[in-house]
């Protein structure tokens, strides 16, 4: 046989929202090692374990080749017959609104545009979310109540750049690792940065803190509170920004001082010591270059938006956003939560930074030449499975996500799926918790084998590039969901031939009748010949003729998206947490370092198992001892919703009276230990975010 040469291909990671670049080299069918992509601005050659363990996750052991009906093999022309003759007999029947779609972030943009354009558009409903809910839904609304749009203000470099950076709601040490190895570097170079770190649990990322505070769940909002309180009693505010720049101040502060009515107050509403709080206060006031990184454990809650806001407005206050080492910082927790929101992949938002508004409605609708645009916004996504579980969705297409495992009451999502008259799932995997419930299965193209773009948590676009043909009959996502379009009699819409067509129409509707008014503006990369498009450079949004390199940061000029170009002050009435009764224990939910969400790609690498090898549940010691609990013995966590069956760990990072239970392991791993099955439906009023940081449990052991 000929021998093969060997070529090169720079793609993306597709885990999390740092989105590094990765080089793979590869000759025919088989793959070398992948390395981190000198050039990719997000990570400079770096990867973390799971990244650099790409290559060994790419066998197509359980992967789902061939669409299914009912478990049995069938063609695709007679699956996408079945699911667009269904869409029909339910608008027909029910009306648009008894269909619906659940996405993910880990859609291709390109995707995540048709299936959006196709619901909101053609289909009439905006009934399409995503597991972007329950990622960052918080962020997004406290950065349009700021600054009237949903703008991540701030760039990687600021991280580096500031003298003191506060981790908030965040272990990035092990849920975004190459940022931190970024942030770790930049400390050793200047020890005189301090880093400041804000979780109950004393995490990895604690390693490089110059100080800790292990507050309270729950209670960050009544944190930065009273840190508006201090700024603006020691005089430490930026009075000229606050003049020329906001509205709101005043209302905002009278708000935090209402909750805050002492130092001592405060630190005990948050358990922890008033000194080290006074501490924290004292760099913050004292350091112009700040930045705030927020992640989970501030947008998973029940009132994660006004934590938000209270994080963003001690930055208006001393008018730190927009300046190099000086911004709140979001960052996601997804490859591509943030090009799901450019499409308007949340059933809240229309499409390229557009809500529901009269004229914003009118503007997407003469875009797309869309028969029956949504009128209102859709369901998110506990509404969604809710509304399934009433009987008033009769068609559910789930793509790219696993939410029988990761929703909350993932149970009752189970049960609520079967309520539906037909579900569809897409998905690389033949066997998960979720497809178990359908009745209709689209084999999909994964990693390494489809074709798009991904935006990272710093706005910045990357192409994810394919080196390998998809097994068997697996397709993109955009693929099936133009070809249900065209069996709706959509056919001219959604004509696309490849998904450089789509990333130009994506583009062209950013531009549409935008003259400076919307943050997100692809103006510059409109009509890419699709060598342009395949060759196309990771760069940050926008891209326009005043920016044709893209822009680092936004708010830099003093102006916001607001009506009067101002930012916003939100009064926040920092609540404190009450969690539903249910056990003595107090459950945190989050990532293990080498696992990512439902494991059905790192599963599949033994190294990335070394390092936590089945579920487990950690207990601060006492806690243990009280329930006669030892390390490494089977443990029974429950409550009214359900019972996980976990290895028990002890450690004194863990607070008295709470646990903490990693978020990855499915039926398929280990038997009763989907941590979703014990979450409740609480949500954040605002974006819909479920709360998945409180949840009171028991534990026994087994
Ligand atoms: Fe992938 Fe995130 Fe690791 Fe980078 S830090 S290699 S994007 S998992």
């Amino acid at each position: 046989s000929k021998p093969t040469t060997a070529s090169q291909t720079h793609t993306t990671c597709p885990y999390c929202g740092v989105g590094c670049g990765v080089t793979v080299q590869h000759a025919g069918q088989q793959v070398l090692p992948v390395s981190g992509s000198l050039s990719h601005p997000a990570n400079s050659g770096r990867l973390c374990v799971k990244g650099s363990a790409l290559h060994e996750t790419l066998s197509h052991d359980g992967r789902l080749v061939f669409p299914q009906l009912n478990g049995k093999h069938a063609s695709w022309d007679d699956a996408l017959n079945i699911i667009a003759d269904k869409i029909q007999q339910v608008i027909h029947t029910h009306g648009p609104q008894a269909v619906a779609f659940y996405g993910a972030g880990q859609m291709l943009t390109e995707d995540y545009y048709v299936a959006n354009k196709l619901m909101k558009g053609f289909i009439g409903s905006a009934n399409i979310d995503t597991n972007s809910r329950l990622c960052m839904a918080s962020a997004v609304v406290a950065h349009k109540r700021a600054f009237g749009s949903d703008t991540v203000p701030g760039c990687y470099e600021d991280l580096e750049l500031a003298d003191l950076l506060i981790f908030t709601g965040s272990n990035a040490a092990w849920a975004h690792p190459v940022l931190y190895q970024r942030i770790a570097a930049a400390k050793q170079q200047r020890p005189d940065m301090k880093i400041v770190v804000i979780d109950p649990r004393r995490t990895a990322t604690c390693d490089i803190a110059d100080l800790h505070l292990a507050i309270r769940p729950g209670t960050d909002a009544v944190l930065f509170n009273a840190l508006l309180v201090y700024l603006a009693d020691s005089g430490q505010l930026d009075e000229d920004f606050i003049a020329r720049h906001t509205n709101g101040f005043d209302v905002a502060l009278e708000q935090a001082r209402n909750d805050c009515q002492s130092l001592q107050h405060s630190a005990d509403l948050m358990d922890t010591d008033a000194a080290l709080l006074l501490q924290f206060f004292d760099w913050f006031a004292r350091t112009p270059r700040t930045v705030t990184l927020f992640s989970q454990g501030i947008n998973q809650s029940a009132s994660g938006s006004d934590k938000g806001n209270a994080i963003i407005n001690v930055h208006l206050a001393t008018g730190r956003i927009g300046k190099p080492g000086a911004t709140p910082f979001s960052i996601t927790g997804q490859p591509n939560a943030m090009g799901g929101r450019e499409v308007g992949g949340l059933a809240n938002q229309l499409a390229a930074h557009m809500d529901f508004s009269g004229s914003e409605r009118d503007r997407v609708r003469r875009f797309w030449n869309a028969p029956k645009l949504a009128e209102r916004p859709g369901l998110k996504a506990v509404d969604l499975f809710q509304a399934c579980a009433r009987g008033e969705i009769k068609f559910l297409w789930i793509m790219s996500t696993n939410p029988v495992v990761s929703m909350p009451e993932a149970d009752a999502v189970k049960a609520a799926m079967a309520q539906c008259e037909l579900v569809v799932v897409s998905d690389c995997m033949a066997d998960t918790d979720t497809t178990r419930v359908a009745q209709v299965l689209l084999p999909a193209a994964s990693w390494g084998e489809k074709n798009g773009t991904v935006t990272n948590s710093e706005r910045r676009i990357s192409r994810q590039r394919g080196f390998l043909p998809p097994p068997g009959e697996a397709r993109p996502d955009w693929w099936a969901i133009c070809e249900v379009a065209k069996r709706l009699g959509f056919a001219p819409d959604f004509a696309y031939q490849h998904p450089a067509d789509i990333f130009d129409e994506h583009a062209r509707l950013s531009a549409f009748e935008n003259n400076g008014q919307r943050d997100f503006d692809l103006s510059g990369l409109i009509g890419l010949s699709r060598y342009q498009y395949d060759a196309l450079k990771p760069v940050q949004w926008p891209v326009s003729d005043q920016y044709p390199h893209g822009r680092a940061r936004f708010f830099d000029d003093g102006r916001f998206y607001t009506d009067n170009q101002r930012a916003q002050f939100i009064p926040v009435n920092a609540q404190l947490p009450r969690p539903r009764s249910g056990g003595d224990l107090l459950m945190n939910t989050g990532r293990v370092r080498d696992h990512w969400h439902t494991m059905t790609r790192t599963g599949k690498a033994p190294r990335l198992a070394q390092h936590r090898s089945e579920p487990y549940a950690v207990f601060h010691p006492a806690d243990a001892a009280a329930r006669r609990i030892h390390a490494g013995q089977l443990v029974h966590i429950r409550n009214e919703r359900g019972t996980l069956l976990l290895r028990a760990s002890l450690s004194n990072e863990q607070r008295r009276g709470e646990m903490f239970v990693p978020m990855h392991w499915t039926s398929l791993f280990a038997s009763n230990a989907r941590m979703g099955t014990l979450i409740n439906n609480d949500r954040d009023p605002h974006s819909g975010q479920p709360e998945f940081k409180i949840t009171a449990v028991q534990a026994s052991p087994c």
